[in-house]
Formats: structure tokens, C-alpha cells, sequence
């Protein structure tokens, strides 16, 4: 498997809050665990294999979706849908481990800019005080305050 990234429901710390988690498998094949928590987390190679080659993925509620990262509009749509601090902290732990950049579209002009330059504004509580999150990507603080 090359040039893949995997989204999961990674396990809760408490058994009820659960965060996306993430691996990859970069152009040349290599594993690599982007984010992964709870006792569902993928941290080895082997345990990503057993997760994609299970047949029942989505009964465990775990909500598997793969990305073909060789596709750049199927990268955009991920990075434009996904809440924009998770982007920004899935984007720097790629750029530590691979060369893999993601790209997205500024809310506010819809300019296509690598999410590394980009700001995540708009924060907004998970209403139990837990986390908070940044929901929009802007290429510049004149589109983040643009009204
Ligand atoms: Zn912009």
C-alpha cells in the first residue's frame, strides 16, 4: 500500500470521548502513525493491516475512510471538511515523518494554499470544556477578519 492516509475513531480516554486518529502509508510504502489514542489506536504496521483487512470496521463504530493521497482534489476535500485545528496538527506531524504536504482552500477566497501557511481561526468549544477547535482555514489574517 503506498500513498494512503487512513482516518479512524481512535478509542476514548474515558470510554466515551473519541478523536479522529490517523496513519499513513507514504510513496514508498512506509508506515507511518500519524495520531493515534485509546486502546483503538493503530500504532504498528501490522495493527493498520488488521483494521483495513477487517470486514467489520464499521460495526465497531470506528468509521474507517482511506484516501488516495495521489489524488489532490480527494486531499482538498478532506482538508476543506476537516475541523481546521485537527488539519493543522494532522499536517505538522506529517511534515516531522514524511514529505507529504497537505494542501486546502482559504474559507474566504477559496485560494488553494498549503495548510503549513495557513491560520485555523474560528474557535468553538466541544460544549463539555474538554477541547476547543478551530473550524475555518484562512491563507491570511485580511480573509480570517473579512467579513
Ligand atoms: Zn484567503
Amino acid at each position: 500500500m503506498i500513498n494512503t492516509m487512513v482516518e479512524y475513531k481512535g478509542g476514548g480516554f474515558d470510554g466515551c470521548h473519541w478523536q479522529w486518529n490517523y496513519f499513513m502509508f507514504d510513496e514508498g510504502g512506509t508506515f507511518h502513525n500519524l495520531f493515534s489514542s485509546g486502546r483503538k489506536g493503530v500504532k504498528t504496521e501490522l495493527e493498520a493491516q488488521n483494521l483495513l483487512a477487517d470486514p467489520n470496521r464499521e460495526h465497531y463504530s470506528v468509521k474507517v475512510t482511506v484516501y488516495d493521497m495521489s489524488v489532490p482534489a480527494e486531499m482538498h476535500d478532506f482538508v476543506d471538511g476537516m475541523v481546521a485545528s485537527t488539519v493543522k496538527q494532522l499536517d505538522a506531524h506529517m511534515a516531522e515523518l514524511t514529505t507529504a504536504q497537505l494542501r486546502g482552500h482559504c474559507t474566504e477566497c477559496d485560494d488553494l494554499h498549503p495548510v503549513s501557511d495557513m491560520n485555523a481561526e474560528d474557535w468553538t468549544g466541544d460544549g463539555h470544556g474538554i477541547e476547543f477547535f478551530a473550524m475555518n482555514l484562512y491563507c491570511s489574517m485580511e480573509c480570517a477578519n473579512a467579513d
